[in-house]
């Protein structure tokens, strides 16, 4: 099954949901930097919870930004969604850590929402404080709080693939009572990795909304992408200014900067520093 996102509608409750699964972006995440097992496993998750949020988004333009941000063994959590369905993730943490719920791991964190397209000025932001043990949990808490939008996240990742489901209840359709919403995620709940790892979408709709008309609509393809470059990097050294980069190449010979998403460095020397600030 290849790396794909599937959006779904109930016909006749107001409840809409979304489905991912990965497995050849998720091994490349992994291949790309290795993480205490607890934070890859945020991270796949991250990611999926990226991919299912950006399609709830009410504009097909707009890349959503998840960060998680903490104090603790986990200091920073970031998975990004791009438009066109890019996704990245990175994270900052001590070299070991032990399994722990997530508001352990991030004590007095905060979980943050932005969504707006590249180049907009103003982006929408929305920060609530991160209290939940786990990661579905807390953006459930994020959606309620600062969008109040019931949500429902289920979300999986281990070695090989990474996959979860949203259902969420529509608020412009108020033609049902919290009964429906209700079922529909207690049926939802049940979905389990190997079900959205092996089942074909139509048919897992169907095992688990059996009384349900539900309208599936074509998948979009996920992948990896990660947005750095040598001009963005260039932009970065020249807002930082002349002195403070030829400060850097005095002292260790050249300004070197990674990607913390993917590893990439840039690299800059004394004839790279003339030509970019001529
Ligand atoms: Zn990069």
């Amino acid at each position: 099954m290849r790396d794909l996102l599937h959006v779904f509608i109930f016909e006749h409750i107001a409840v809409r949901g979304a489905m991912v699964h990965l497995d050849e972006t998720w091994r490349h995440i992994r291949s790309l930097r290795s993480y205490p097992p607890v934070v890859e496993r945020l991270l796949g998750e991250s990611i999926v919870a990226a991919a299912l949020l950006a399609s709830t988004l009410k504009s097909e333009s707009s890349n959503l930004l998840l960060q998680m941000q903490g104090e603790g063994p986990l200091r920073l959590l970031v998975a990004e969604c791009t438009s066109d369905l890019g996704l990245r993730c990175t994270a900052r943490c001590d070299e070991e850590i032990g399994a722990a719920p997530l508001n352990e791991l991030m004590r007095n964190g905060r979980c943050a929402i932005t969504v707006g397209t590249i180049d907009e000025a103003r982006r929408y932001q929305g920060v609530v404080p991160l209290d939940r043990p786990t990661l579905a949990g807390a953006l459930e808490d994020y959606m309620a709080r600062s969008e109040q939008l019931e949500t429902r996240i289920v979300l999986f990742a281990d070695g090989d693939a990474a996959s979860g489901l949203l259902l969420q209840r529509v608020p412009e359709r108020i033609d049902t009572d919290g009964d429906d919403w209700n079922r529909a995620v207690h049926m939802g709940s049940t979905v389990s990795a190997d079900e959205l790892r092996l089942l074909a979408p139509a048919m897992l709709l169907r095992r688990l909304f059996p009384e349900d008309d539900v309208r599936l609509f074509d998948g979009r393809p996920l992948r990896y992408r990660c947005s750095c470059s040598r001009e963005r990097v260039c932009g970065m050294l020249t807002s930082l200014g002349r002195t403070e980069v030829e400060q850097v190449i005095a002292e260790q010979g050249r300004v070197e900067v990674t990607c913390e998403f993917c590893g990439r460095s840039y690299r800059f020397d004394a004839a790279d520093c003339d030509r970019l600030f001529g």
